[in-house]
C-alpha cells in the first residue's frame, strides 16, 4: 500500500485514512479506531490493576457502605450493618494479605434469613454498586450435584470469572452473592428413595467453595476459552454472602424458644418474644434443624435476618428510595414534559392492595403499573401536561387490569 503524500494519516500506526475505518482528528494530528481500541484495552487494565490496590484512606467505612445502603433500600438496618462491615473486612483482609502480616484474617461468609421480597437480593445489588472487586449473583436452585442434570457447583465461580474478565487473581478476590441458599437443604424428612440429588451432595460442594481451596471451573465455552480448558481458581479469599427465604423456619425457632421457655428456671428467664417477628431470633441452631449441613453452617459465621415488611415500611418503599418506583414514574412522565403526581390516598391504597394479595414489595410495582398503564399509553400523544392519580381512577384502573376475583373492590 503506497502511502499518497496527501492522504490523511494515524499518528499513531501510520495506516492511512482508505484503510481504517475512522480517523478522528486532533490539535496536532489523527488517530485511528484501532489505536482507540487499542488504548481503550490498555486504559482497563490499567484501572483493574489499581483497583484492586486500593489503600485505607479511599475505602468506605462501614457507615458509609451502610449510607450508601439506605439510599436505596428502606429498614433492614441489622443486615445493613453486617453487610457493611463484612465488606469493609473483606478488602481489609485482601490488603493484608498483600502485605507479610503476622496475624492472618480469617474470612467471614454471611447468610441472611428473612422472608421472600424483604429485600436480600436488593442489598446485594446495591451493595454491588460501590464494590471495588468483582462481583455476582447466583442462584442455589440450579446448582446440583456434578453429572446431574442442572449446573455443576463450580459454576457459581465460572460468573464470577466473567465479571473479572478472565482475570483469575481479580476473582480470586472477589465476593459471590448466592441466592435461595435454603433450597439445597437436605431434606430429611422426605421418604423418597431416590437420591436427594440438590441436597446434600450440593452442600458437600458448596462447602469446598466455602472452605477455600483451589477448584477447577470451566470456563464456560466463552469466545476467549473455545478448547474448555478449566481454570484453576483458589477460593481462599473470595466472600460468600448467603440468602435465603428458609420458608417454614419460624416453626423451628418457636420450637426451640419454646423448650427453652419450659425448661428450668423458666419464670425469671422467661423474655418477652415478639412473635410477628420470629425471624430475628434465628441461630445456627435452627439453620441445621432446617437441613443446612453443620459444616456449611459453620462457614457462615455472620448470621443476620430480614424484618418482615409492615404497612409503614411498605408505603416508604413506594416513595423514599433513591429510584422508587414512583421516582422513576415521575421521571418517565416528566421526559414527555408531563408533570406527575399521586394522592396520598393513591399510595395508601397501593399499600393495601399490595398487603392484600400477599405481594409484599415485590407487589408494589405491579400494582403501580396495572394503574399506569392506560396513562402511559395515551398520555404521551396527547396536550396534556400535568396528569393527577386519584384514588377512584386508581380502583378503576387496577379493577380492570387484575384478574377478575383477586380483587374485592
Ligand atoms: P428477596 O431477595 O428478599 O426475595 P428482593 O430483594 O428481590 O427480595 O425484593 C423484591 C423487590 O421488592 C425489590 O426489587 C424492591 O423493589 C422491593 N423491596 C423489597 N424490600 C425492600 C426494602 N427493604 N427497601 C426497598 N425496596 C424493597
Amino acid at each position: 500500500m503506497a502511502k499518497r503524500r496527501d492522504e490523511r494519516h494515524c499518528s499513531f500506526c501510520g495506516r492511512g485514512e482508505a484503510d481504517v475505518e475512522l480517523l478522528l482528528s486532533g490539535i496536532e494530528g489523527y488517530i485511528c479506531n484501532n489505536c482507540v481500541e487499542q488504548a481503550h484495552t490498555v486504559l482497563r487494565e490499567n484501572s483493574m490493576v489499581k483497583a484492586s490496590d486500593f489503600s485505607m484512606t479511599e475505602l468506605p467505612k462501614p457507615k458509609e457502605i451502610k449510607a450508601f445502603l439506605d439510599e436505596y433500600v428502606i429498614g433492614q438496618d441489622e443486615a445493613k450493618c453486617a453487610l457493611s462491615v463484612s465488606v469493609y473486612n473483606h478488602y481489609k483482609r485482601l490488603m493484608q494479605q498483600n502485605a507479610a502480616g503476622d496475624v492472618e484474617i480469617e474470612k467471614s461468609n454471611i447468610v441472611m434469613v428473612g422472608s421472600t421480597g424483604t429485600g436480600k437480593t436488593l442489598l446485594a445489588r446495591t451493595i454491588a454498586r460501590l464494590l471495588k472487586v468483582p462481583f455476582t449473583i447466583v442462584d442455589a436452585t440450579v446448582l446440583t450435584e456434578a453429572g446431574y442434570v442442572g449446573e455443576d457447583i463450580e459454576s457459581i465461580l465460572t460468573r464470577l470469572l466473567q465479571v473479572a474478565d478472565y482475570k483469575v487473581e481479580e476473582a480470586e478476590r472477589g465476593i459471590v452473592f448466592i441466592d435461595e441458599i435454603d433450597k439445597i437443604a437436605r431434606k430429611s424428612d422426605n421418604p423418597s428413595i431416590t437420591r436427594d440429588v440438590s441436597g446434600e451432595g450440593v452442600q458437600q460442594g458448596l462447602l469446598k467453595l466455602l472452605e477455600g481451596s483451589v477448584v477447577n471451573v470451566p470456563p464456560q465455552g466463552g469466545r476467549k476459552h473455545p478448547d474448555q480448558k478449566m481454570i484453576a481458581v483458589n477460593t481462599k479469599h473470595i466472600l460468600f454472602i448467603c440468602g435465603g427465604a428458609f420458608d417454614g423456619i419460624e416453626k423451628k425457632i418457636a420450637q426451640r424458644l419454646n423448650t427453652h421457655v419450659v425448661g428450668f428456671d423458666s419464670v425469671q428467664n422467661k423474655m418477652h418474644i415478639d412473635t410477628k417477628d420470629i425471624m430475628k431470633y434465628v441461630t445456627p441452631q435452627d439453620l441445621r434443624s432446617f437441613g443446612l449441613i453443620p459444616e456449611i453452617v459453620g462457614r457462615l459465621p455472620i448470621l443476620t435476618s430480614l424484618r418482615p415488611l409492615d404497612r409503614a415500611t411498605l408505603r416508604n418503599i413506594l416513595t423514599e428510595p433513591k429510584n422508587s418506583i414512583i421516582k422513576q414514574y415521575v421521571k418517565l412522565m416528566e421526559m414527555d414534559g408531563v408533570e406527575l403526581t399521586f394522592d396520598e390516598e393513591v399510595l395508601e391504597f397501593i399499600v393495601d392492595k399490595a398487603i392484600e394479595y400477599k405481594l409484599g414489595a415485590r407487589g408494589l410495582r405491579s400494582i403501580v403499573e396495572t394503574i399506569m398503564m392506560d396513562k402511559m399509553f395515551e398520555v404521551p400523544s396527547s396536550d396534556v401536561k400535568v396528569c393527577r392519580i386519584t384514588r377512584e381512577y386508581a380502583a378503576g384502573q387496577l379493577s380492570k387490569g387484575m384478574p377478575a376475583g383477586i380483587l374485592s373492590e
